[in-house]
């Protein structure tokens, strides 16, 4: 079994008790990987690391150009290393090698390289004043960022948050999930041979509650928490960054909602609503959930619909044909079932798909779910969506909203008008239309309600990983 250590310091190492933990395969349902399993003293050594690498180090005093370059060597290695970073998630979760290897492993790249250059590019204020004087304003590291991530995309959000943390000259500790250790630990080891210095970028493996996870987030020596998982532990860490009034970030659940009106190119709309709810087998924060479908094409729509999920290619997520792979773990796969074995005792019908053999769901199309219901309110985080009829306008954009998650929307319609018209009245922090999952790093990213506090991207990633300060001068 390959062996993956925590990152401290430089140094790739195991837990001083020399206690581990192993990841296992979600397609052969084996253990593939042992990994350190760290704790209290594991954190307190690597935020002892990142301390010192911030108030000694090299790092937030280089300039942003040199920083920069080690950012982009970095970027490089991540694709030269492409397989294995990809393999690494695909083991991992399940997740379709064709995704990790062919979109979240460029992205982490590009992470890197978009900070990288956004922190070089950036510019600050001046202010002009009346009174003789002249204020201008610096954007200044805040020292030692907090990150822990999920397992549904682990290198790229990872990377999400450690890019524009390092970019702006913090350094890092990094908490993947357990389930998703392994690309952490490759991210680290490249990022020593990129030539980052010790202790700039720090990854624990270990637990999150009563565990490392909950360590870090409430050690004193910790300067900002950027989190995402399930809103639930969004509180708990929202509470714990309270404590020593830590800002923290918080990027958490949705239950998108996609609206199709019947003037859509149903081509397109099929296409992407697809997408939208089976990619990654339905684990993403994104998903386009619940789908309502204007009644005059609801019968069309649904037909192709369904034939779309039922020809899609289930199987080993390590073969390029794989479009659908397991669900991540024995847990999440039980949780998931849940839904779908209580699908007809709560008013509905499965349309299409259900449960597949070891940890596998089949894509599975719901009708008839009433929208006060779990399936309808909960995030289900599987490849499981529900469809119902509207008539109008205002009642899907009620529909819509009728969720205490905020986080993305998608509607599907020829009409300009109604796109600018429903897109202004969503409550989500993306809204995408005639498409899905299009990004643009330098936009906000993130969700209202239970989706989260803050957002990241761009500038917006700017005000939480610095300081600003304003220099105020006399002239005369
Ligand atoms: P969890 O909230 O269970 O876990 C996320 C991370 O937090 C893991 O590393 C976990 O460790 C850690 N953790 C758990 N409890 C604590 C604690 N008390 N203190 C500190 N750390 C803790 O989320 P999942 O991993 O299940 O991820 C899926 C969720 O993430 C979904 O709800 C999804 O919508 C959301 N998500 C949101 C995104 C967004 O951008 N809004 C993007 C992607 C996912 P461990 O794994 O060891 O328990």
């Amino acid at each position: 079994m390959e062996f993956f250590g925590h990152v401290i310091d430089g140094a790739e190492v195991k837990s001083s008790g020399g206690e581990t933990f192993t990841s296992v395969d979600p397609y052969t349902r084996e253990p593939w990987a042992e990994v350190a399993l760290g704790g209290a003293a594991e954190v307190e050594r690597a935020v002892a690391a990142a301390r010192r690498a911030f108030d000694e180090g090299p790092w937030p005093r280089m300039g942003r150009a040199e920083r920069g370059r080690l950012l982009h060597r970095l970027a490089d290695l991540i694709l030269e290393h492409a397989d294995e970073l990809g393999l690494a998630d695909t083991r991992d979760m399940g997740k379709p090698i064709t995704q990790s290897r062919g979109n979240d492993v460029p992205r982490a790249a590009d992470n890197f390289r978009f900070f990288a250059d956004h922190a070089r590019l950036t510019t600050a204020e001046t202010l002009p004043m009346d009174s003789g004087h002249h204020a201008y304003t610096r954007y200044e590291p805040v020292g030692v960022a907090a990150a822990i991530a999920p397992w549904n995309f682990p290198l790229m959000l990872e990377t999400w948050k450690i890019a524009p943390a390092l970019a702006w000259g913090n350094t890092v500790v990094l908490k993947p999930a357990e389930d998703t250790p392994a690309s952490a630990t490759i991210l680290a080891r490249l990022a020593l041979e990129a030539g980052l210095p010790p202790g700039v970028l720090n990854v624990v493996h270990g637990y999150g509650p009563d565990s490392a996870g909950q360590a870090l987030t409430e050690h004193p020596g910790i300067d900002r928490i950027t989190f995402t998982g399930e809103s639930a532990t969004g509180r708990v860490i929202s509470a714990a960054a309270a404590g020593h009034l830590v800002p923290v970030s918080l990027e958490l659940g949705g239950k998108g909602g996609n609206a199709v009106f019947a003037d859509a190119d149903l081509d397109n709309a099929v296409s992407w609503s697809i997408k939208a709810i089976f990619t990654n087998a339905g684990q993403v924060c994104l998903a386009g959930s619940r789908l309502y479908v204007q009644r005059p094409v609801f019968d069309e729509f649904i037909a192709r619909f369904t034939a779309a999920a039922e020809a899609m290619c289930l199987g080993d997520p390590k073969l390029d044909s794989t479009q659908l792979g397991p669900l991540a773990s024995k847990t999440h796969y039980r949780k998931v079932r849940g839904y779908v074995e209580t699908v007809a005792e709560e008013g509905g019908s499965v349309r299409s798909g259900g449960l597949g053999d070891g940890w596998f769901v089949r894509p599975t199309v719901i009708t008839g779910m009433p929208a006060t219901g779990r399936h309808q309110r909960e995030e289900i985080f599987g490849p499981v969506v529900t469809v119902t009829p509207f008539d109008t306008e205002d009642e899907v954009v009620a529909l819509m909203n009728d969720t205490r998650y905020g986080l993305n929307a998608m509607l599907f319609t020829e009409n300009l008008s109604r796109a600018h018209r429903v897109s202004a009245r969503l409550r989500a922090g993306t809204v995408w239309v005639n498409c899905f999952f299009v990004r643009d790093l330098r936009a906000p990213f993130g969700g209202a309600g239970d989706s989260g506090v803050g957002r990241e991207g761009g500038t917006f990633s700017r005000e939480f990983f610095t300081e600003p300060k304003a220099v105020v001068m006399q002239i005369d």
